[in-house]
């Protein structure tokens, strides 16, 4: 494969904008690789950005963005010998450096020197070293693109499973969990909870969103209201009345983080998945926290461990990941898809990794 001279990409330039640009296509140095996107998916984090115009550790206007992304090995640089042009690849968004303290605990999402990649929405990426490495997987035969590229946020819901320590309540059956936020990683949440046998209870105000959720396996759903106050309601919703054994928020909104706190059962487990706002607090009912010992987590990101799991996961056509993908659009169209998200007429959009109109 001969690499064309330039490329089509969107560029983000600040809050809210955004200018698709012809660009060099990169060329791949020792090590690296470059390549060829074949999707994108677009992600909350992207809407963010987007909004923000830029992210304090991701990126830094102008930029190439985007990070969910599956595709062709299009070139190689010398000394990448494990892989071949043409390799259909998913290359994961964070590569861990290995040696720091974190790392040698199997924390590489919190690794002292985690580095990120972007640069998705165009239609080649530039692959460092470090990714090449560590955060390159082949895809399975049979596994499209499009559901290839939600790798990545399967890989922070798998992490985010882990981290509700479910075995815990292993002898009492399925377990009854209650997921705030019906967005696409609440909705991966309830696949990959119902996929497991437990049972999903799905609160989010957006009617769609909550069949969304049933398509993936709820147990139940519930339409609450926004801006918090719901805990009563979703507890009456849990079986007893007293409610659930694991709660995760996956809003990152801090009046939901206190419903989550409010919406556990004694002796349960609150996941606080969804990142809220810098300098945003909430406050803790010391007395439920102590005398009914909840264990509240943050819980961020994923391992390369559970990237790997994801692809799996997502290779098995019996893993309901389809309805969180709302249609496609090509690179020029990346602005009126975060639109379409932040407007919530869309879950996830594929960008396909051509020009096209
Ligand atoms: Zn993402
Ligand atoms: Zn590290």
């Amino acid at each position: 494969m001969s690499l064309p001279a330039t490329m089509t990409g969107a560029v983000l330039t600040g809050p809210e904008a955004i200018e698709i640009r012809q660009v060099p296509v990169p060329r791949p140095g020792p090590g690296e690789i470059v390549l060829k996107v074949e999707a994108a998916t677009t992600c909350g984090t992207d809407v963010k950005v987007f909004r923000r115009g830029g992210h304090p550790r991701m990126l830094k206007v102008p930029t190439l963005f985007g990070h969910e992304m599956a595709g062709r090995i299009a070139a190689l640089g010398d000394g990448v010998d494990d892989w071949r042009e043409g390799d259909a690849v998913v290359v994961s968004n964070s590569a861990p450096c290995g040696a720091c303290a974190m790392c040698r605990l199997g924390r590489e999402n919190l690794c002292e020197d985690l580095a990120y990649l972007n640069g998705a929405f165009a239609e080649y990426l530039h692959v460092p070293a470090r990714f090449v490495s560590r955060s390159l997987h082949p895809i399975p035969p049979g596994l499209d693109f499009g559901r290839a590229a939600m790798t990545e946020p399967l890989a922070c819901v798998l992490h985010g499973m882990d981290a509700c320590e479910l075995e815990r309540y292993a002898t009492l059956g399925p377990v009854e969990t209650v997921v705030f936020g019906a967005g696409p990683i609440g909705l991966l949440f309830v696949a990959a909870l119902a996929a497991e046998g437990h049972r999903p209870i799905l609160a989010d105000p957006n009617p769609n969103r909550l069949d969304v959720g049933r398509a993936l396996g709820a147990w139940h759903t519930l339409a609450i209201e926004r801006g918090g106050g719901q805990a009563e309601a979703v507890r009456a919703a849990t079986g007893g009345g007293a409610g659930a054994w694991v709660v995760v928020d996956a809003t990152g909104v801090p009046e939901v983080w206190a419903d989550a706190l409010a919406a556990a059962r004694p002796g349960g487990l609150v996941n606080l998945f969804g990142g809220c706002a810098p300098g945003t607090t909430v406050p803790l009912d010391t007395h439920r926290v102590h005398y009914s010992e909840l264990t509240v987590k943050g819980v961020y990101h994923h391992r390369p461990e559970t990237v790997r799991r994801a692809l799996t996961l997502l290779a098995d056509p019996a893993f309901p990941a389809d309805p969180i993908l709302s249609g496609e659009r090509s690179i020029p169209q990346v602005e009126e898809a975060l639109r379409a998200m932040m407007d919530k007429r869309a879950l996830k959009l594929v960008i396909r990794g051509t020009a096209g109109a």
